[in-house]
């Protein structure tokens, strides 16, 4: 075993070629060869020429053997004062590697994670001339805070979302009829915009941004107040950015690993609660949602946007085990608006537009 049970205290990492299970946007990344072995496809797209790259993140125990070879590849280590217990003697020190794949050592680094059955944590980074000429984006929050009431068996389900719904299994095909109800007023007050946790496909946002966001004329949205569980009142401090419109099928899932709503499906493995008879008993859709990709950039087919207004969800659904979502698209107007107010709280991610005729 060469993962700490919680390394830097996030979720705990799997063997390597396993589907994890994570929450919706971990960036844990299995090494799996895929379309994106030989890297992204840039040059075919509008981003193609530029300088994206793609990092990988390594958190493991100090004393793992694979610092060894690391070391001798002549790579920084960051061996910050990350504990993963409490022994005190000094062996539970956390030491991170950060490693993009331009890095000519990279092929060994990548062979020696195989090696040693170790995942990695991936992220893009983008330039910002990649980030100033991209046409959309994925946005997320940088800070989830706070549960979806009633959260105890994930009740606010059944009071959020329209009766039957979405698959009770997978989740897929959610409809929002009521506001969501919040356990307190979200704190974060430096944030402008937050996302719950649970909730990846919903943005909140703050008084101020909500003002900017309507006299600068962002399009295709509406505001909600969620409430307040307890007090039965709606938050004073934030309300939910309703985003009215749903693209239609875009997404090129070339890569993605997919996900369908089936007995023993692709994240299905043998367990003692789980047998394949009581499996197969349970109330399938058949639909298919895919694992959040952290490689590379999401690519999704021009036409799709052609009057789209500055903010829309993908039709295509994500997540895993229990657990689904939407992704959220922005305009690099709305990106601009954003950011020239300095609102923080938001992750822009540029997507890649295929022009499929072309
Ligand atoms: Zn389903």
């Amino acid at each position: 075993m060469h993962l700490p049970e919680n390394p830097a205290g996030e979720r705990p990492l799997a063997d390597p070629g396993r589907i994890v299970p994570t929450c919706a946007d971990s960036h844990v990344g299995t090494i799996r060869k895929s379309r994106w072995a030989c890297g992204p496809r840039l040059s075919e797209g509008p981003l193609g020429g530029k300088r994206m790259k793609i990092n990988h993140r390594i958190p493991l125990n100090g004393n793992d053997p694979f610092w060894k070879y690391i070391q001798l590849l002549g790579l920084p280590i960051d061996r910050g004062n990350i504990r993963y217990s409490q022994t005190g003697d000094g062996t539970d020190l956390i030491w991170v590697l950060n490693v993009t794949e331009d890095n000519p050592v990279w092929p060994k680094v990548e062979h020696l994670l195989a090696e040693h059955r170790i995942l990695t944590q991936v992220n893009n980074i983008f330039t910002e001339a990649e980030m100033n000429s991209a046409e959309w984006f994925l946005v997320s929050a940088l800070g989830h805070h706070g549960y979806p009431q009633p959260e105890d068996d994930f009740g606010y389900i059944d009071v959020t979302y329209e009766s039957g719904s979405c698959c009770p299994v997978c989740r897929i095909g959610k409809v929002q009829v009521a506001p969501f109800r919040l356990r307190t007023e979200p704190k974060a007050s430096h944030s402008q915009f937050l996302q719950l946790n649970w909730v990846f496909d919903e943005l909140f946002v703050r008084a101020t941004a909500r003002e900017g966001l309507i006299s600068a004329g962002i399009t295709g949205i509406k505001f909600l107040a969620p409430v307040l569980h307890k007090r039965n009142t709606p938050s004073e401090q934030i309300v939910q950015i309703k985003i009215q419109t749903i693209l239609v099928d875009a997404l090129d899932t070339t890569g993605f690993q997919p996900v369908t709503c089936k007995s023993m499906n692709e994240e299905w493995r043998p367990n003692k609660w789980i047998t394949p008879d009581k499996e197969s008993n349970r109330p399938f859709c058949g639909r298919i949602k895919y694992h959040s990709m952290h490689r590379g950039p999401y690519r999704f087919a021009r036409e799709a946007f052609i009057g789209v207004p500055d903010l829309v969800k993908s039709t295509e659904w994500f997540g895993s085990g229990g657990g689904a979502f939407r992704r959220i698209i922005a305009s690099q107007r709305f990106r601009q608006v954003v950011t020239e107010a300095k609102w923080r709280g938001l992750r822009f991610e540029p997507i890649e537009i295929i022009n499929e005729h072309t």
